[in-house]
């Protein structure tokens, strides 16, 4: 047999798991209400609630595009510092398709899935050459572009260009499903299916961008992803499935969560103390093409297979293990130069979280001689020495190494102490003091 949705003329369709509520007259009166009363009730809570954001102050296309990539998974109070400061440096999209690569990741950096800033890179450049700067204004041709979906597509259509089209994203789905105490998985395709359907009903061909705009505003403020919904500050509290049959914690139904994969990492903050080394990641995969410190997965525990990987890095052999001796074969290696490094101090642990998977670090700060690196990235995986200003205009590091850089000024200064020699001395670096 079909499975029944909800919909706009039959909001309960699907809905057999909800409780009987005794009031049957008070039911009957609540399910009277159209769509269009609503969608009316909705913008007019928009009109007196709606939030104060800088984009919405002058909503041109590139103002809309920007936020709403931004917007992809942080929250609107950590995006506006990011916006404000992305739009002074390259203020619209001709300067975005000629800014360099390098540019673009550090106004990103902090605001994590660098993927989306290069979609968006790539994307200015089509449009400079394919479209004369001008973005295209229907969700069909917006979706050619890289990085813009359905979602996306849909909120610069309606926001920028008046094009009434639905953008479902976590928040209209989460809405429409306690609603209408939708009872499937709400990642699943037949909830999707359902939510646009209702949504390309009731949203208004003269206020799309509002409509849009409002929903959002009632998931980020009212129907709140975790916990219990604000239901008395809800326009729609009369209408709603999930309130009148308090059910709204409820709904959505969420999926099994799979489990991440968990990842054990020794990063290293080496420093001379005047630079740190850092590598380019390579161009595919987890955080391509940003700045990372060096780091090994899976090394034992011990202080000694740490300092072993540090050695490994930079004589930059690809064994780590304890000089000396290979891990495959057991048979004794020659002797690894004289080591031109120490282990500083342990930094203790810390974790970082990724969708599908978990750094579990622990770090080290490490004093060495860094004459012998490069000043500048030459190459993925390659090691370079970079200086603290050098690093704060110029490189991206990723927040999953904030707790590490955020104990460089310490390292730094346990590093001069060392006296090591640094980059500005000239002459041969020595066995260091460990
Ligand atoms: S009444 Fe409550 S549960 Fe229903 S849409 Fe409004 S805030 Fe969400």
């Amino acid at each position: 047999m079909e499975k029944k949705h909800p919909t706009i003329d039959n909001p309960s369709a699907g809905s057999a798991a909800i409780p009987q509520n005794p009031d049957a007259a008070g039911i009957e009166k609540r399910r009277i209400s159209s769509p269009t009363d609503d969608t009316r009730r909705l913008l007019s809570w928009y009109d007196e609630n709606r939030r104060d954001l800088p984009w919405r102050k002058d909503p041109t296309p590139y103002h809309v595009w920007l936020s709403e990539i931004m917007l992809q998974q942080t929250r609107a109070a950590v995006v506006k510092e990011y916006y404000t400061r992305f739009l002074a440096a390259l203020p619209d999209i001709p300067a975005l398709a000629a800014a360099a690569e390098d540019t673009c990741a550090k106004l990103w950096q902090g605001l994590g899935y660098y993927s989306r800033v290069r979609n968006l890179q790539k994307a200015a450049r089509i449009i400079t050459l394919e479209y004369g700067g001008e973005m295209p204004g229907t969700p069909e041709e917006l979706k050619k572009l890289p990085g813009i979906g359905d979602y996306t597509a849909a909120a610069v259509a309606s926001i920028a260009f008046g094009y009434p089209a639905p953008a479902i994203d976590g928040n209209l789905l989460r809405v429409f499903a306690r609603k209408t105490c939708l009872p499937d998985n709400i990642k699943s395709k037949e909830a999707k299916a359902a939510a646009l359907t209702y949504y390309e009903a009731a949203i208004p061909r003269d206020r799309p961008g509002d409509y849009n705009q409002a929903l959002m505003d009632l998931g980020a403020s009212v129907c709140l992803p975790n916990g219990k919904p604000d239901c008395s500050a809800c326009p729609w509290q009369n209408t709603c499935r999930a309130h009148e049959t308090g059910t709204e914690t409820d709904f959505p139904v969420m999926p099994p969560k799979a489990p991440r994969r968990r990842i054990r990492k020794t990063v290293f903050l080496i420093t001379d103390g005047e630079r740190i080394l850092l590598r380019r990641r390579p161009k595919s995969g987890l955080l391509a093409g940003l700045f990372e410190l060096p780091n090994a997965d899976d090394l034992p525990a011990a202080e000694d297979a740490a300092y072993a990987a540090v050695l490994a890095l930079l004589n930059r052999q690809k064994n780590t293990g304890i000089p000396g001796r290979s891990h495959r074969s057991g048979s004794v290696l020659p002797e690894p130069p004289a080591p031109a490094a120490a282990l500083l101090m342990p930094l203790g642990p810390a974790k970082h979280i990724f969708t599908h998977r978990e750094w579990d670090m622990t770090g080290w700060a490490v004093g060495a001689d860094l004459r012998k690196f490069p000043l500048r990235c030459t190459r993925s995986g390659e090691l370079f020495a970079a200086s603290l200003p050098e690093i704060r205009s110029e490189y991206s590091i990723p927040s999953a190494f904030r707790a590490y850089m955020e104990r460089l000024p310490e390292a730094m200064a346990a590093a001069r102490s060392l006296k090591l020699p640094s980059a500005n001395d000239s002459g041969e670096s020595g066995l260091l003091r460990r």
